[in-house]
Protein backbone atom coordinates (compact mmCIF):
# COMPACT_ATOMS: atom_id res chain seq x y z
CA UNK A 1 0.00 0.00 0.00
CA UNK A 2 1.19 3.28 -0.51
CA UNK A 3 0.57 5.92 2.16
CA UNK A 4 -1.18 9.16 2.06
CA UNK A 5 -3.04 11.66 4.31
CA UNK A 6 -6.63 11.84 4.51
CA UNK A 7 -6.05 15.49 3.42
CA UNK A 8 -4.24 14.31 0.30
CA UNK A 9 -6.48 11.51 -0.55
CA UNK A 10 -10.02 13.46 -0.29
CA UNK A 11 -8.16 16.08 -2.75
CA UNK A 12 -7.44 13.56 -5.17
CA UNK A 13 -10.90 11.99 -5.27
CA UNK A 14 -12.73 15.05 -5.89
CA UNK A 15 -10.78 15.69 -8.93
CA UNK A 16 -11.90 12.17 -10.08
CA UNK A 17 -15.71 12.55 -8.78
CA UNK A 18 -17.04 15.06 -9.16
CA UNK A 19 -20.70 14.47 -6.95
CA UNK A 20 -19.45 13.59 -3.00
CA UNK A 21 -19.19 15.40 0.04
CA UNK A 22 -15.74 15.91 1.30
CA UNK A 23 -16.47 16.00 4.47
CA UNK A 24 -18.36 13.24 4.63
CA UNK A 25 -15.68 11.27 3.01
CA UNK A 26 -12.61 12.63 5.49
CA UNK A 27 -15.12 11.68 8.35
CA UNK A 28 -15.83 7.74 7.23
CA UNK A 29 -11.78 7.83 6.15
CA UNK A 30 -10.79 9.04 9.93
CA UNK A 31 -13.67 6.46 11.60
CA UNK A 32 -12.22 3.49 9.47
CA UNK A 33 -8.54 4.29 10.12
CA UNK A 34 -9.14 4.46 13.80
CA UNK A 35 -10.80 1.24 13.86
CA UNK A 36 -8.37 -0.63 11.35
CA UNK A 37 -5.78 0.72 13.98
CA UNK A 38 -7.59 -1.14 16.63
CA UNK A 39 -7.30 -4.13 14.45
CA UNK A 40 -11.09 -3.76 12.98
CA UNK A 41 -11.16 -7.13 10.31
CA UNK A 42 -12.64 -7.71 6.98
CA UNK A 43 -16.27 -9.24 7.35
CA UNK A 44 -15.09 -11.45 4.58
CA UNK A 45 -12.34 -13.02 4.92
CA UNK A 46 -10.90 -11.90 8.76
CA UNK A 47 -7.82 -9.82 7.45
CA UNK A 48 -7.34 -6.34 8.43
CA UNK A 49 -9.40 -3.93 6.62
CA UNK A 50 -8.29 -1.25 4.01
CA UNK A 51 -10.00 1.94 4.95
CA UNK A 52 -10.24 3.65 1.81
CA UNK A 53 -12.07 0.97 0.44
CA UNK A 54 -13.96 0.58 3.46
CA UNK A 55 -15.05 4.06 3.39
CA UNK A 56 -15.65 4.12 -0.57
CA UNK A 57 -17.75 0.98 -0.46
CA UNK A 58 -19.62 1.58 3.27
CA UNK A 59 -18.37 -2.09 4.91
CA UNK A 60 -15.19 -3.62 6.35
CA UNK A 61 -13.71 -5.09 4.08
CA UNK A 62 -10.06 -6.24 2.98
CA UNK A 63 -8.55 -4.73 0.12
CA UNK A 64 -8.79 -8.40 -1.75
CA UNK A 65 -12.17 -8.92 -1.47
CA UNK A 66 -13.21 -5.70 -1.93
CA UNK A 67 -11.37 -5.24 -5.53
CA UNK A 68 -10.84 -8.85 -6.41
CA UNK A 69 -7.12 -8.30 -6.18
CA UNK A 70 -4.28 -9.60 -4.70
CA UNK A 71 -1.80 -6.91 -5.41
CA UNK A 72 -2.05 -3.51 -3.55
CA UNK A 73 1.06 -2.41 -3.76
CA UNK A 74 0.00 0.50 -6.49
CA UNK A 75 -3.00 1.20 -4.08
CA UNK A 76 -3.40 3.95 -1.81
CA UNK A 77 -3.91 3.69 2.12
CA UNK A 78 -4.86 6.38 4.71
CA UNK A 79 -3.14 6.71 8.50
CA UNK A 80 -4.05 8.55 11.10
CA UNK A 81 -0.29 9.32 12.12
CA UNK A 82 2.12 11.03 11.02
CA UNK A 83 4.87 8.93 11.54
CA UNK A 84 3.10 6.36 8.57
CA UNK A 85 2.05 9.64 6.58
CA UNK A 86 5.20 9.87 3.82
CA UNK A 87 2.93 13.49 2.69
CA UNK A 88 1.88 16.06 4.72
ZN1 LIG B 1 -11.17 -9.88 3.05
Amino acid sequence: MVPISIKEFVKQYERRNKLFNDHEMTESLKKVAKIRDRGATCRICGSLIWAIGSAIIGWNGCFTCITGEVDDSDDYEVYLSSRNNGKN
